[in-house]
């Protein structure tokens, strides 16, 4: 269950992803919830980010008789989420594509600049034979989501989808300025930043609330 925004972003509107989105907003959500909340968001975002995946036909045998079953077809995935908030949602996507390989991005972001720094990027050897689901949580300024992006596109990835919890008009803006060929798949689409740059009503800091670092 999804909409496609106008700006062509796809909000999973699905009762039990924005059930658990208002648990992960509440700022009396502790950390063990958060975490865990974190990650069935994304596993029920990502059931939507490959929905177009093509399946083939193949052929089993059941108990009981031969039959005609489909399944995906030589798909391969890598899952990038951007340090560290990202890998708060790292399980939720690879419960449900187990056989994912795993590239990491570092990048932080200047809290005066907005801008962000790249400290660590180690990617999968063979990025051009994979779809890439860049996995970050609160698509804000947008600048360190395009960044990722762009390390993913520069290792050769044959397609990027860029998972989110909560998006911001101004982050969607910018990375279909720089990524127009980027799916954005999130939980919601907020109203604005504030002038710190965090999304409003937002969650707060995904970074902090995931490993109770605040
Ligand atoms: N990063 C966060 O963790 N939260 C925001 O609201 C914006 C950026």
């Amino acid at each position: 269950m999804s909409i496609e925004t106008a700006t062509g972003v796809t909000v999973v509107t699905h009762p039990l992803v924005q059930h658990k989105l208002s648990y992960l907003r509440d700022k009396d959500t502790p950390t063990v919830h958060f975490r865990k909340l974190a990650n069935e968001l994304t596993l029920l975002l990502t059931y939507e980010a490959t929905k177009d995946f093509p399946t083939e036909p193949d052929e089993i045998e059941t108990p009981l008789e031969r039959m005609e079953v489909r399944r995906i077809a030589g798909k391969k995935v890598a899952v990038c989420p951007v340090l560290r908030a990202g890998l708060g949602m790292l399980d939720g996507v690879l419960s449900l594509v187990s056989s994912a390989r795993v590239g990491f991005i570092g990048l932080y972001r200047d809290e005066e600049t907005l801008q962000p720094v790249e400290y660590y990027v180690k990617l999968p050897a063979d990025l051009e034979q994979r779809d890439a689901i860049v996995l970050d949580p609160m698509l804000a300024t947008g600048r360190s989501s395009a960044a990722a992006v762009t390390a993913v596109k520069q290792a050769g990835a044959r397609s990027v989808t860029l998972v989110c919890l909560v998006a911001a008009p101004e982050g969607i803006d910018h990375m279909q300025s720089e990524h127009p060929d980027v799916r954005i798949v999130t939980a919601a689409v907020d109203r604005e930043l504030n002038e710190r740059g965090y999304i409003l009503p937002g969650l707060g800091d995904a970074g902090d609330r995931l490993y109770g670092t605040k």
